[in-house]
């Protein structure tokens, strides 16, 4: 017998990660979260992977695993300190790190979708083939409902670039002076002395004409 280790989420900008088990000789399914908490405000300590070492543990015991049993757990980087937990419990031939295929990824993934849709978001159909457009589609989604950002995953690094996420990126925000209209502005790089810096309202009077072409299309 088998138990197998699989996540879902933890590339997706809504909500937290679904982390499942599953036994498939018995067809036992059992599934916990990892809280978006944990990639939000001190994402960069990494407690997210404790978070999913303790759970990994919880979701394995439950299964009360026989002395032969194996434990696979899926090669994801979320489960490095969750696999190596385990192999001090269960033994280093006991656990194998694995690509996590069917039944398994199947719960986890719908576990993930459920949580998603409870939220009252409806996932594209493509969102595991297309990330890029599931991202977009997802941020969008929190542009129009601001008071669901607390259910995002706001404290990734990259998402500093986006002006919906820089208020949980203070690091990344620099004060500035419009060169303008003098107005006290922010902005999401260090301003440097020679080169003009302009308020949101000034900058559309000066940003490349491309840009403003593009919008036209529907
Ligand atoms: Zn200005």
């Amino acid at each position: 017998m088998t138990v197998f280790v699989d996540d879902a989420g933890s590339g997706d900008l809504l909500f937290g990660v679904v982390v499942g088990a599953y036994r498939e000789e018995t067809s036992e399914f059992k599934y916990d979260i990892i809280d978006v908490r944990f990639y939000q405000e001190n994402f960069r300590e990494k407690q997210y992977l404790k978070e999913s070492s303790r759970i990994v543990n919880k979701l394995v015991s439950d299964f009360n695993p026989k002395p032969d049993e194996a434990i696979h757990i899926c090669q994801g980087c979320i489960f490095d300190v969750a696999a190596e937990e385990l192999r001090k419990i269960y033994g280093e031939d006991r656990v194998k790190r694995v690509k996590v295929v069917g039944e398994t990824q199947r719960l986890v993934e719908i576990a993930y979708l459920d949580e998603i849709r409870n939220l009252g978001y409806e996932p594209l159909t493509e969102r595991e083939e297309k990330r890029g457009k599931s991202f977009f589609h997802m941020m969008r989604w929190l542009k129009d409902k601001p008071e669901m950002l607390r259910y995002a995953k706001t404290g990734w690094p990259r998402l500093k670039n986006y002006n919906l996420f820089q208020k949980f990126h203070p690091e990344s925000v620099f004060k500035a002076v419009c060169s303008d209209c003098a107005a006290e502005c922010e902005v999401p790089f260090q301003p440097r002395p020679d080169r003009p810096i302009y308020c949101k309202k000034c900058w559309i009077n000066h940003r490349p004409q491309r840009r403003s072409t593009k919008k036209i299309k529907r």
